[in-house]
């Protein structure tokens, strides 16, 4: 059985670890719809995001520098309904299978970019945008 096929109270630090597509949809500001509990995306990023590779360029201490950094672990189980539906962590929560276009399967971070999964060169930084016009650079809904 390939390990992102295991339940993921079963995986190792590294297994855990690589699950993670690398797409930065969970880096990306975000607003929560009061009435049907929708998250709306914005394409605005965490000033964290490497923009041009979709990864935390402090991974390490990124709770300690982003309070509200989503960090994701059996622990804190309330995270995984707030990750975006294509996120490789609450797929495996929820029972169900990774896609064709994830990397561990499909063997290319490439597949994500076709599919448009991946944010990467999509999205700026918050560090580069006017932060109070947040709310008109909602993307997508989920
Ligand atoms: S949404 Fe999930 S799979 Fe995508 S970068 Fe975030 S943690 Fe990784
Ligand atoms: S601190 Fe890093 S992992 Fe957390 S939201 Fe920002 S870029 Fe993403």
């Amino acid at each position: 059985m390939n390990f992102w096929e295991k339940p993921l109270t079963e995986l190792t630090h590294e297994e855990w670890e690589a699950l993670c597509d690398g797409c930065g949809r969970c880096c990306l500001h975000k607003f929560q719809d009061e009435d049907t509990d929708e998250i709306l995306y914005t394409d605005v990023a965490c000033r964290l995001l490497d923009t041009s590779t979709c990864r935390c360029t402090d991974y390490a201490n990124r709770k300690a520098k982003v309070a509200d950094c989503l960090v994701i672990s059996l622990e804190n189980q309330e995270v995984f309904a707030l990750l975006p539906s294509t996120c490789a962590y609450r797929l495996r929560y929820e029972g169900k299978s990774l896609d064709d276009w994830h990397p561990l399967i499909s063997g290319s971070y490439e597949s994500m970019v076709e599919e448009g999964i991946s944010m990467r060169g999509e999205v700026v930084s918050e560090n580069d945008v006017d932060m109070d016009g947040l709310e008109e650079r909602i993307k997508f809904v989920e």
